[in-house]
Order: structure tokens, then C-alpha cells, then sequence
């Protein structure tokens, strides 16, 4: 039986039919083999654009689909979805992109119509060849594993634990808290980084749905979205040693698995990816003389400095003595194009007025300047804060610091430090004594990221940090399903950012735990075995682990679940055993067919 192909062109404002003629599109259309009606209308994805669908799948019995629009990924979804609701199954539909591959990249005119056209009757030609596919679901693991117990991981699990599920929280040090343990007070409120955290983590430790793993390392991950099964290491039995706010008392870890070398085994439904940042080794800036003087300093180690719990009990003294004149350099291993750090670390201009102002309290008559190169004061109170500092008579001075060097002093040898500016302002250079100065380092992706990346087949943006699915509209989800990221594994953030974020990522994860059962990937690979040699050049090209030989046939087996259909296996199949459904050769043959006449 002939298939009824109805095809309907989107104008989407003027993005289509400001460039297209979305009339003659429509007429030629309706002049293709199988379609029994073309229409077009101002947004096929509005209320009333999918009521056109429906209505014809109804009243013309349609039983395929194509709508001519923006991009599948876009709106592939809500058009499966449509025809779906009106009684086919959602993979007779398919949608031609006329939007970012025709009208937004050519000019208006007879050959962008054109291609335009040609571009829905291929889309014909391969619905009209369309079989229904089976939508699969499989059962989903209620509990997640959490990577991480900074901030970030801390909060998603709390998040998590409190909607009734069981949470793994693995971390690599004998403590939880990350880098914000080593923090002295939060900008811009000036809250004790210590007491927030020691609450989130006494909430963490005394929860009965949370199992912390310290010492612990995440090895081997296998399986997908709702059935994850993980290896983690521990390097030593829990710790017993008290960082802030970690309490001394150990609880139980009830596992699934131990085994005697110390490694167990996990099953989780979802993952939240929570490793943080590491801070810039301002070694790699040698003219900052960082190592050499041991009044250069980094921002973390006058955090340390200058809280109550660090080895000066808060007071900020160097060699027993109050500095007077104090520097900090911002953007240290931040917006540096000769370091491939181009972006901005976010929190270094905060954090900086912060460590000033707490100088300026401490030593009310020390002189303190703040090089910059621009100040960025972007969130809730910044701006506020950011006036509060300099009205305690902190300077701020746009400029670039070249080279730090000690003053060589006839009375005493050596004597004090000197940093020598580039004043972007008045364009002279200029020289500043200081007794102490501070490098406002910026964030930088963790060393080891490129193997947690692999193991569970990540992608990273070209700064090194986690890649998030889309930046925009899924700016948690990564490209593996029922993995999600959190905090400053991402990118640069600061607390209240990495939380809003964590958040997010739990909500996520919650998503499969709470359903119960996932969809699972229609689209596979098939293998014809009459046809298959078993030369395995597909099953080493499988980023999936969705490919296997069969133990004594010899010929190919496919694992229905763990295929994503990326087709990488149908394009390398020398003898054509292999094919993807819905991309069958037949249904792209005919495409091309239909672009070259
Ligand atoms: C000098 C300085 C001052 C700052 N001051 C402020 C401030 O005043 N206010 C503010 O809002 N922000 C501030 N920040 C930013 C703040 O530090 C971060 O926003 C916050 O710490 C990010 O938390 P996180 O959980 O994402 O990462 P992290 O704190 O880095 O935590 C990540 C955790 O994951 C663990 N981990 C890593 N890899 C693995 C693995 N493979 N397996 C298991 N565990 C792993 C790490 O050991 C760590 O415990 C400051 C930053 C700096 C550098």
C-alpha cells in the first residue's frame, strides 16, 4: 500500500519566510510522489500548527508525516510527540530543516527556495520508506552516585537523599568540603565559610539515605541512564581525621559489593558529576615570583592566612609582623591568551575585595591596592559590595603587573618587594612597594579531568572544563545520559552559583529515579547475520560497549540497551551486515536520490 505522506511548511515568523517562498515550497509539495496534502503556516510548533496535523492525520488517515522547519533538534521531540497523540507511531515523521540549513545561511531568492525544496522532497522520499519503530523503556536503579563532596556535591546529595533515595557520595580526600574548607569568609555577606559548611556536611553525615566514600575513587563505570554499574576504589578505611565541621564518628557503609582488594561495587540510577576546580599555579607566571619571596602569596593561602582556624590564628602577619603595604594582582591565570586561559574566573574580583576589606579592618592603617584589569561586579550585592570596599580607602589601580622583584636594601641586604606595573590608564609604568603581595589566582580544570572524561565518556569545552549538552537549554545534562554536572567542574563559578547549579543537577537526576523506567534509544544498529564475517571492525569502533561477537556463531550481536545509534558501526561495515534503523540504506539512498536530480 502506498504510503500518505502529509508535509507542512513552517514559516516561523519571518526566520523561514523572510528568505524562503514558503508558498512555492508548499505547491511542490503537494506535486511529490505519496503526499496527499501540503500546507503552510506561521509556527507549525504553536497550539494551532499542531492542531493542523492532527486534524489531517484524522480526517486524510496520514500515516506519515513531514514537517519543513527549524532544526530536529529543535523541535523533533514535539513533532514525534504530535503525531504520536493522533495515533501513529512517532517515528513515521520526519522533519526537513529549511531554517539553519536554508534560510538562515543564503540569501533570499530563487535558489534558497529551491533548496529548500529540494530538501522537503528528500524528506519525503525517506519517510515514505519509514517503518514503525518500538519505543523501549527499562527499569531504573532508585539510588545515585554523586562524584565529589565539595559544595556542589554535598548539596546535590542532601537534594536527593531528602526525596527518598539512596545517594553514594564518593570523594577523593579523607574530608568533604572541596575547596570551600579552605575558605576563610564568603563574599559578599561576609558569612563564615567554616560554620555553612560544617551544617551542610553534619546534614550530609547524619542523613540515612547518604553513604559517604572517602578516600574513594570512581575506576570503572558500565551500563546507562537508570542502570549504572560502578567500581570505586578506597585508597584507606575511612578517615577519622576532623577538618572543618567533619565530625569524628564514622557510620557504616552498607554496600552492594565489597571486594578484598579493597574496591567496591555500586548500582546507581543516575550520576551527578561534582569534581570542582583546581586554582592556578602561578608558577607559570615566573615574572610574579611566586616560590621564590615568601611574602608572594596565592588568594587561597591568604584565606588560610587570615582565618581564625590557619596557622596565624587569623592574624595577618608576615614573619610575625603586620604588613603596611599590601598588593593584590588580579586575573592571575585568568583572560590570559598566552596561558590558553582566555575566559574569566568569576570570582576573583569579588574574592579580592573580600581579602582587601578584611586587610583594611585587620590593619586599619595599611595601605592595600588591587590591580585590575577590569572589575566585573555582576551578581545580587556585588555592585554594593564592591562601593563598601572602597570606601574603606582600598585603591584600585588598572593595571598589569610585569615583574615582582626585591629591593636590595645596603642597611640589611635585602629589602622589601617591588611590583612593577603597566598603568593601562595613564600608560606610564609604575613601581609599588609592598611587604605583602597577593595573586588573585584563577580557576582551572582539574588535572585529572580528562580521565574522569573517559570514564564516563564526557565531553569538555576547549578551557578543559565538562561540556554541558547545550548552554543554554541544558546547561546540567552532559551528551551521556543520566549523567549530570554540578558546580565548578562546568566552568568557573562561586558558592551560590555552584549550589543553584547542584541543585538543578539533583533535580535532574530525580527525574529518572522518580519515574521509575527510562526510555531507551529506538533507533539501533541491526545486524544482518547471514550476512556478517564477524570481523569485529564495528565492535572496535563502538563508543558504547553495545557490540560483542556472538561466542560461537561468530557473527555480531548488538545490546539493545546500550546502543545509542550513533552509526558508526553501519558506516564502517565493509560487507553492509550492519545497518541503523531508521537510516536504513534504502531510506538514505532514496534521499540522496532525491538532492541529486
Ligand atoms: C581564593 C578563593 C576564594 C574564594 N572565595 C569565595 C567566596 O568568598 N565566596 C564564594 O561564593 N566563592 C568563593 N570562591 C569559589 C569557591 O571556592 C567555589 O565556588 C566552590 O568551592 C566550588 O565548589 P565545588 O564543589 O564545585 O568544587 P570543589 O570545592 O573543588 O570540590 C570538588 C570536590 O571533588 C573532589 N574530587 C575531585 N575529583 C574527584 C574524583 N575523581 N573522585 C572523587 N572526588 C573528587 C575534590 O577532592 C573536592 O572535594 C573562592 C575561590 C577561591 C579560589
Amino acid at each position: 500500500m502506498r504510503p500518505k505522506v502529509g508535509v507542512y511548511v513552517c514559516h516561523c515568523g519571518i526566520n523561514i519566510a523572510g528568505t524562503v517562498d514558503v508558498e512555492a515550497v508548499t505547491e511542490f509539495a503537494r506535486q511529490l510522489p505519496n503526499v496527499v496534502v501540503a500546507r503552510n503556516y506561521q509556527y507549525m510548533c504553536s497550539d494551532p500548527g499542531q492542531a493542523l496535523i492532527k486534524q489531517d492525520i484524522a480526517e486524510l488517515g496520514l500515516d506519515r508525516v513531514v514537517v519543513a522547519a527549524c532544526s530536529p533538534r529543535m523541535h523533533e521531540p514535539t513533532f514525534r510527540a504530535v503525531v504520536q497523540e493522533a495515533g501513529l507511531n512517532p517515528y513515521l515523521f520526519e522533519q526537513a530543516n529549511i531554517r539553519e540549513q536554508c534560510s538562515w545561511v543564503h540569501e533570499e531568492g530563487a535558489d534558497t527556495t529551491g533548496k529548500a525544496m529540494r530538501l522537503v522532497a528528500a524528506a519525503v522520499a525517506k519517510a515514505s520508506l519509514y517503518e514503525p519503530l518500538e519505543e523501549r523503556e527499562v527499569g531504573v536503579i532508585p539510588a545515585a552516585l554523586v562524584i565529589g563532596g565539595g559544595i556542589a556535591g554535598l548539596k546535590a546529595a542532601l537534594d536527593i537523599a531528602e526525596a527518598g533515595y539512596q545517594v553514594y557520595l564518593v570523594e577523593r580526600e579523607n574530608h568533604l568540603g572541596g575547596h570551600m574548607a579552605h575558605l576563610n569568609k564568603t563574599f559578599p555577606t561576609l558569612e563564615s565559610a567554616a560554620e555553612l559548611l560544617s551544617q551542610t556536611i553534619s546534614q550530609v553525615r547524619e542523613h540515612p539515605n547518604i553513604k559517604v566514600l572517602t578516600a574513594s575513587e570512581v575506576i570503572e563505570v558500565e551500563g546507562y541512564v537508570g542502570n549504572f554499574t560502578v567500581r570505586v576504589s578506597r585508597r584507606v578505611s575511612e578517615s577519622t581525621s576532623q577538618r572543618v565541621g567533619e565530625s569524628a564518628g564514622q557510620r557504616e557503609i552498607a554496600l552492594v559489593n565489597s571486594s578484598p582488594d579493597d574496591s567496591l561495587t555500586l548500582e546507581v540510577g543516575a550520576i551527578v558529576v561534582a569534581t570542582g576546580y583546581e586554582p592556578f599555579d602561578p608558577r607559570l607566571k615566573p615574572e610574579l615570583a611566586y616560590g621564590i619571596y615568601d611574602n608572594v602569596i596565592t588568594s587561597l593561602e591568604f584565606e588560610q592566612l587570615s582565618s581564625p582556624s590557619g596557622p596565624t590564628g587569623g592574624k595577618i602577619e608576615v614573619n610575625g609582623q603586620q604588613p603596611k603595604d599590601v598588593v593584590f594582582i588580579k586575573c592571575v591565570g585568568s583572560r590570559d591568551k598566552n596561558l590558553g586561559n582566555e575566559y574569566c574566573s568569576r570570582v576573583c574580583c569579588m574574592y579580592t575585595a573580600k581579602q582587601a576589606y578584611l586587610v583594611k579592618k585587620q590593619i586599619p592603617d595599611a595601605n592595600v591596592t588591587i590591580f585590575y584589569m577590569d572589575v566585573r561586579a555582576f551578581g545580587k550585592g556585588f555592585e554594593e559590595f564592591y562601593d563598601r570596599v572602597r570606601m574603606e580607602g582600598i585603591r584600585y589601580r588598572r593595571g598589569n603587573a610585569s615583574e615582582i622583584y626585591r629591593k636590595r636594601d645596603p642597611n640589611v641586604g635585602q629589602g622589601r618587594l617591588v611590583v612593577r606595573v603597566e598603568d593601562t590608564l595613564l600608560s606610564e609604568t609604575l613601581e609599588v612597594e609592598a611587604d605583602l603581595v597577593v595573586l588573585a589566582v584563577g580557576m582551572v580544570p582539574r588535572h585529572d579531568a580528562k580521565d574522569v572524561a573517559s570514564l564516563l565518556k564526557l565531553s569538555r569545552s576547549p578551557d578543559g572544563f565538562f561540556l554541558e549538552a547545550h548552554p543554554k537549554l541544558r546547561p546540567i545534562d552532559t551528551t551521556t545520559d543520566g549523567v549530570f554536572l554540578a558546580g565548578t567542574c562546568q566552568g568557573p563559578k562561586d558558592i551560590t552559583d555552584t549550589v543553584a547549579q547542584a541543585k538543578a543537577a539533583a533535580s535532574s537526576a530525580l527525574i529518572p529515579l522518580s519515574r521509575g523506567r527510562v526510555k531507551v534509544e529506538s533507533i539501533i544498529s541491526v545486524v544482518n547475520q547471514e550476512i556478517c564475517s564477524g570481523c569485529g571492525i564495528c565492535e572496535e569502533l563502538c563508543a558504547y560497549g553495545a557490540l560483542s561477537l556472538h561466542p560461537w556463531k561468530g557473527v555480531m550481536t548488538v545490546n539493545e540497551v546500550l546502543c545509542k545509534g550513533c552509526g558508526a558501526c553501519a558506516a564502517a561495515c565493509p560487507s553492509g551486515a550492519m545497518t541503523l534503523s531508521h537510516f536504513t540504506h534504502d531510506q538514505i539512498l532514496a534521499q540522496i536520490d532525491t538532492l541529486v536530480v
